[in-house]
């Protein structure tokens, strides 16, 4: 078997087939901007003579994110407005963001952290960093879970994996640590017996929400993975965004749903696509993101629904996108309420 390497560089890109030469300027553009990455299991995932590949598109830089719309913003769900320390997001009162690291397995073209991951990115959490992330934690006894996301906090190594799960359970308040992550289906072989062995710590429960938004990316390395992490333990999770193009279509999405509930993961997520600059060309509307959640309503298990879910832009948290917090308020637009009972419009009515 050869060590194949993920894909980085439009050269790459170009090589393998998955960007014609005479797109080879565009993409480069594109390259500046945000970060590439094609780990070896998706480059054999892409059909590269289908232009409208569900994978490509999510993984293969496309001229269309080099138009940013003035509703698009650098931090679409508004991050920074609830950090305190550096790596800690605290939005809401009984959970926190733990951004330990700032790289992916792969940049995915819709990314809502696109301006913060990647190698230009904002890096990793220094020592010194990390202990005031850990001692802000341990100083918040309304603090019940703990979020890694990123960055996809499964690119560390067992080791520092395992450092910061001893240091989340030597806090009693801490009861739930969830990983966010892509790696059991972009990078499988990366779920060894040390990783798994790393998120688990004692007297605490271990959640891993697994990214997937296509049927397609549950291949059999990937399958066996999900597998290695249920059966030491864990319960798993789901999220998908929804994307045009990808997944906006009620048989796709009716049977990534079913893959995940037979290989033992709980539908849970489905994003609305958020305002990140270069994405518009996924995104739906609000409206036909519901006409389409609502075919899913009665037609499949309730096993199967996730809770759709719009990130309200500025920062104000998350709302049910299906629920009576949101109505329509004409022209297209939705009032929103949010979970502090506090009103907002989407599309927001300012940058
Ligand atoms: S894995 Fe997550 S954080 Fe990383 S590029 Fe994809 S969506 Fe963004």
């Amino acid at each position: 078997m050869t060590a194949a390497r993920s894909l980085s560089t439009v050269d790459d890109l170009v090589a393998a087939g998955l960007v014609r030469e005479d797109r080879r300027a565009q993409a480069a553009a594109v390259a500046e901007r945000y970060a590439v990455a094609v780990t070896p299991p998706l480059v054999a995932l892409i059909d590269a003579d289908d232009p409208d590949d569900p994978i490509a598109r999510q993984f293969v830089p496309d001229a269309a994110e080099l138009v940013t719309l003035p509703e698009e913003r650098a931090d679409p769900i508004g991050d920074l407005a609830h950090s305190p320390v550096e790596g800690i997001v605290h939005r809401y009162p009984d959970r926190v963001l733990l951004k330990a690291v700032h790289v992916c397995p792969v940049y995915c073209r819709f990314c809502f952290r696109r301006e913060m991951v990647g190698p230009e990115g904002l890096g990793t959490l220094t020592p010194a960093e990390l202990d005031a992330a850990i001692a802000y934690i341990a100083g918040r006894p309304e603090v019940w879970e703990v979020i890694l996301t990123g960055g996809d906090p499964l690119v560390l190594s067992p080791r520092r994996l395992r450092d910061m799960m001893e240091r989340l359970a030597a806090i009693d308040h801490v009861k739930i640590v969830r990983f966010h992550t892509r790696v059991p289906v972009v990078d499988p072989a990366r779920i060894d017996a040390a990783l798994i062995d790393a998120l688990k710590a004692s007297g605490k429960t271990t959640y891993v929400a697994l990214h997937a938004n296509h049927p397609r990316e549950f291949t059999e390395d990937a399958r066996a993975a999900v597998a290695r992490i249920v059966d030491a333990g864990m319960m798993m999770i789901s999220q998908t965004v929804l994307l045009k193009g990808v997944n906006d279509d009620a048989d796709v999405l009716t049977a990534l749903m079913r893959s995940f509930v037979e290989n033992r993961i709980k539908p849970y997520y489905l994003h609305h696509p958020d305002l990140a600059p270069g994405t518009s060309h996924f995104r739906l509307s609000l409206a036909e993101g519901r006409a389409l959640v609502e075919r899913l309503r009665g037609r499949v298990s309730g096993l199967c629904q996730p809770a759709y879910i719009l990130d309200i832009p500025g920062g104000h948290g998350k709302v049910r996108a299906d629920s009576m917090a949101v109505e329509e308020a004409g022209d297209g637009c939705f009032r929103l309420r949010d979970f502090r009972g506090e009103t907002h419009f989407y599309p927001p009515e300012e940058n």
